[in-house]
């Protein structure tokens, strides 16, 4: 086939992260480029995921706000109701502003947007409906689903997508799982007034973190809620007659609640894609192996976001993976590429995780105990230390070397979220405990601590 008969010089199969922000990229250096979306623009992160989410958890920080706080700055707060389906239904019309300005800006750019489901028909054709459309290039980022265990009632549970069609707040919840989604979904529950269980399988959630972070959020849950279930793996989930499910564990105890939540992580959708067409290889788990520059053992086929093998499944990651792409692809920049080096991530727990690469232990394994050095602080955060709800805010820098190069970063508190994302720039530069120290901090705030630990 020549260069003239391709329908288009670019495709994206999947229009999320990784594949909207690829396929403006390339258009905006002239390529002909089309994004087929078998659901709605903007993927996991706008429609099941980043943006729902974040705006429940602000939902959860008013309703903390007011029942927390509120009564000690002085404040006798008569809250006569609050309604689920309100914020719903503000959140969905939030959401479809998104896609208003996805449909503008991809409109903007010319890129063309194929509504349907593709499967592959050849390395450079896909089908879509009936249809074929043929590109030189081809990238996949049709992203993953959430992973339901393999235990006997397990249908009756929901997932991270069905958490947002909820339209009703509901009273019992259990969240299964004990990675960022469960613990995000167990904590904006809670703290809206949901009894809410979290069961994790081993010791602890979050447990690739540091055990600073880990510890002070399960303090916190202590204190605060959810309630954290540990060693509780699940065996059975009956429904009862009453609608309710019974939640069995393999120790033998069990749970009621109303409403299930499955959250164990996710899995990659390129089981029915026809990749066998293409010959393009996947892991044993189905993830998309390539290499640095993104590209997959057939070449001119790509692959970004959360279907790679060894990526990191954030958004912001399948989008500078997909930026980086078209950069190399249709901008002449053959080095571009993706760093996946110290990519700052926050989880959106009570109160909020903020983590910049290596964890203690890590950086010990990297680069032996003696040439490590961490710097730690506690303090109450400023907010809570006026009222009966005192809240820790918890620290810690991990250096290497002589020169202690800031090689982790690590904080939980409130705003942490928003602290962490210049320290990312910081160390990305390679600054040093003595870099930071040189940096006058900025008072009374919590990021200052991260300046003057000593
Ligand atoms: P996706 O965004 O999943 O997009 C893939 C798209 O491909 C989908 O729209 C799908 O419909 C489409 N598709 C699939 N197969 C086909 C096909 N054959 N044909 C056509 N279309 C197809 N990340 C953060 O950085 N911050 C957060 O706060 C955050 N919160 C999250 C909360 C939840 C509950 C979840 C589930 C995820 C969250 N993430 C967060 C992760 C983030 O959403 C993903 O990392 C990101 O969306 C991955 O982008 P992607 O382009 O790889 O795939
Ligand atoms: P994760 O992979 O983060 O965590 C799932 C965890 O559930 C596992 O680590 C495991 O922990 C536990 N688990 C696995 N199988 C079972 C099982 N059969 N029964 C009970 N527990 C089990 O997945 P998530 O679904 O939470 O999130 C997927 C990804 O999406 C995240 O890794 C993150 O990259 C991204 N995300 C990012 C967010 C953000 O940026 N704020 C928010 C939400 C998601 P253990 O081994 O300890 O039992």
């Amino acid at each position: 086939m020549s260069e003239q008969q391709f329908d288009f010089d670019y495709i994206c199969i999947g229009g999320g992260s990784g594949g909207i922000a690829s396929a403006n990229r390339a258009s905006m250096y002239g390529a002909k480029a089309a994004i087929i979306e078998a659901k709605e623009l903007g993927g996991t992160c706008v429609n099941v995921g980043c943006v729902p989410k974040k705006v429940m958890w602000h939902g959860a920080q008013v309703a903390e706000a007011i029942n927390l706080y509120s009564e000690d700055y002085g404040f006798d707060v008569d809250v006569k109701s609050f309604s689920w389906a309100k914020m719903v239904e503000n959140r969905q019309a939030y959401i479809g502003r998104i896609h208003d300005s996805y449909d503008r800006v991809l409109g903007n750019n010319n890129v063309e947007v194929i509504k349907g489901f593709a499967t592959f028909v050849d390395k450079n054709t896909v089908e879509v409906d009936g249809k074929h459309y043929t590109a030189k290039h081809i990238t996949i980022a049709t992203g993953g689903r959430p992973s339901i265990p393999n235990v006997p009632g397990a249908e009756f549970g929901i997932d991270s997508n069905g958490f947002f069609e909820i339209v009703e707040q509901p009273k019992r919840v259990a969240v299964v799982g004990a990675g960022y989604i469960a613990v995000e979904i167990a904590g904006v529950l809670s703290a809206l007034g949901t009894e809410t269980h979290i069961f994790v399988r081993k010791e602890s959630p979050l447990r690739s973190f540091d055990p600073l972070i880990i510890d002070t959020l399960v303090e916190v849950m202590a204190a605060e809620g959810p309630t954290l279930h540990t060693h509780c793996t699940p065996k059975e989930v009956v429904k009862e007659a009453d609608g309710s499910l019974t939640l069995h564990l393999e120790n033998g105890e069990s749970y009621n609640v109303d409403t299930l939540i499955w959250a164990i992580g996710r899995h990659p959708a390129t089981d029915s894609i026809n990749l066998a067409a293409t010959g393009v290889e996947t892991n044993a788990r189905g993830f998309i192996k390539v290499d640095e520059y993104q590209e997959t053992n057939i070449p001119g086929i790509y692959c970004v976001g959360d279907i790679m093998e060894g990526g990191v499944e954030l958004t912001p990651v399948a989008v500078k993976a997909g930026r980086q792409l078209s950069e190399r692809l249709f901008n002449n920049k053959p080095d571009a590429k993706m760093d996946y080096s110290l990519i700052p991530t926050v989880v959106f727990s009570h109160p909020p995780i903020g983590t910049i690469g290596l964890t203690e232990q890590q950086a010990i394994e990297q680069y032996g105990e003696k040439s490590v050095k961490v710097y730690q602080s506690g303090f109450t955060s400023m907010y809570t230390a006026v009222t009966k709800h005192r809240q820790p805010c918890k620290m810690k820098l991990v250096c290497a070397g002589d020169n202690e190069v800031v090689v982790g970063l690590h904080g939980i508190g409130f705003t942490v979220d928003e602290m962490i994302q210049g320290f990312a720039v910081a160390m990305k530069m390679g600054a040093t405990k003595a870099d930071f120290d040189a940096v006058v901090a900025i008072h009374p705030t919590g990021s200052e601590e991260f300046v003057t630990m000593t």
